[in-house]
């Protein structure tokens, strides 16, 4: 980080500006929005700032600059358009350590004058530490168009109510629920509509209430299949509102990095080497985690229902009355599907999609004949180890050998890798490209389709399988 991101309060300080044309008047508009007291050097001066000398908002000289201008102030702006004036004042600066921002010239300023988003008294400010001005312009258009003009309000509301908030509740993690509760009730959007005595009254009742839960809870989340802006909109605010996160290893960095800050994230997954918990240690970390009054995210891979385990979770915390939720996630299937262009159902195709594991409990339970089926699409989450049973099994109940099978290797990631093939190869392709977990296994006529609607990733490599298959 080569810039420190600060809130400079200057309440009563002294600011120096240096230039008193158009570019010192769009610093001085912004220095008008706080109370600090504004001096401005110049030899000579716009209208404009002329105007505000004479309204008393700035005090002007109009002399040459001098290091004793410095004096007693607390930052100085270089606005001049003679650079070897603005050089003059930042070197002044140095020699009195003080921070001077001479302006369009990221070189000589000690500090940058971000964009800001204002809605006083929430400012965002966003800056690309001068790299990508045009992004960070960007950025900027993007939220002001997205954060709804009254939302100082909002903030100020919050402002007022917060001590008898505090008075209301004594644990943090209370406090922190009751304003969660409080904005995603209909508070914000009456005060948005300019009706604040509704909005005031709708706080005074969730404060008086007893609807805010003593005891803790579970979102059962679905993270999607690895590219994070394919989380759902409510499993972002999930996971900003955590106290704790369980994560297993199918969950991208990507993804966890959207984690509320102070949540604590613990892994519970079962990846090679690592810590790895039982299923009935999970169940009871998240029970008593939300049994001690936290808010809790169990947040898994793809969607929780599908190949999850999400079920026992639950019974779990209904035993226990424990209030839950679930968030549904992209599962790999439709990720895969969507990322490689080849639709599961298509009407030339397939008329139905089946997700299967290869990882059922015994080979025994799977209806074979069924699966074999022609007309529809297997989807086949954990098949790589049992790949060879599963082409052997479905040849023998009646599937081609021909049929076309896609191999998806960390569907939506950057490291997404797709190889197509045959039914018959179908192990000899998983080893010959060295397929690693997690890996998307679809048989059917609708990968006949693959390639020709690729729009993700790298182009389809070529298939390489030992002449005979
Ligand atoms: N609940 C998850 C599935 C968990 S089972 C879901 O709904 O997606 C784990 C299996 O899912 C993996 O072995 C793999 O077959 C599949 N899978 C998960 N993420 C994947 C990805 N990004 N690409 C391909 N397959 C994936």
């Amino acid at each position: 980080m080569n810039y420190f991101p600060i809130f400079a309060n200057l309440d009563n300080k002294h600011v120096l500006v240096v230039g008193a044309g158009s570019v010192a008047s769009r610093k001085i508009e912004l220095l008008r929005k706080t109370n600090a007291h504004i001096h401005v050097v110049a030899i000579e001066a716009s209208e404009q700032i002329n105007q505000w000398h004479q309204q008393g908002m700035v005090q002007l000289q109009l002399e040459a600059f001098e290091p004793t201008h410095l004096d007693g102030k607390w930052l100085v702006i270089a606005a001049t358009n003679n650079r070897a004036v603005n050089r003059n004042v930042e070197q002044a600066a140095v020699a009195r350590q003080l921070l001077a921002n001479v302006v369009d010239d990221r070189k000589l300023s000690h500090f940058i004058v971000p964009s800001i988003i204002d809605r006083d008294p929430i400012q965002i400010a966003i800056s690309s530490g001068g790299e990508a001005p045009v992004l960070a312009r960007s950025l900027r258009a993007d939220l002001e168009a997205r954060l709804p003009a009254s939302l100082g309000k909002l903030a100020v509301l919050m402002g007022n109510w917060r001590d008898r908030v505090k008075q209301r509740f004594t644990r943090p993690g209370q406090r922190r629920e009751f304003w969660e509760r409080v904005l995603s009730s209909s508070v914000p959007q009456q005060l948005f509509q300019g009706d604040k005595h509704k909005a005031e009254q709708g706080v005074l009742q969730m404060l008086n209430g007893k609807s805010v839960s003593e005891k803790g809870h579970v979102s059962l989340v679905g993270a999607g299949p690895g590219d994070p802006e394919l989380l759902t909109l409510k499993a972002m605010q999930r996971l900003q509102t955590a106290d704790v996160v369980y994560y297993d290893n199918l969950v991208s960095d990507e993804v966890l990095e959207l984690v509320r800050r102070d949540a604590e994230r613990i892994y519970v997954g079962k990846k090679a080497g690592a810590h790895s918990c039982s299923q009935t240690h999970i169940q009871e970390q998240l029970r008593d985690a939300a049994l001690s009054g936290k808010r809790v995210v169990r947040l898994k891979g793809g969607d929780p229902f599908v190949f999850g385990r999400g079920g026992e979770e639950l019974e779990v915390l209904a035993q226990a009355g424990v209030s839950f939720d679930v968030v549904p996630g992209i599962t790999a299937a439709a990720a895969t599907a969507a990322y490689t262009g080849i639709p599961l159902t298509h009407r030339d195709y397939a008329h139905s999609a089946i997700l299967v594991t290869g990882h059922g409990k015994e080979n025994t339970d799977i209806d074979w004949q069924a699966l074999a089926r022609t007309d529809q699409t297997l989807a086949i989450y954990m098949g790589l180890k049992k790949s060879s049973t599963i082409a052997e099994q479905l040849i023998a109940h009646g599937r081609a050998a021909d049929t076309p099978v896609v191999i998806v290797e960390r569907a939506t990631t950057e490291r997404q890798r797709q190889i197509s093939g045959k039914l018959r190869d179908l192990p000899q392709l998983i080893a010959s490209y060295g397929v690693e977990s997690p890996a998307m296994i679809l048989v059917g006529e609708v990968c006949e389709l693959a390639g020709r609607y690729a729009w993700f990733g790298e182009p389809l490599q070529p298939v390489e399988c030992a002449s005979g298959f």
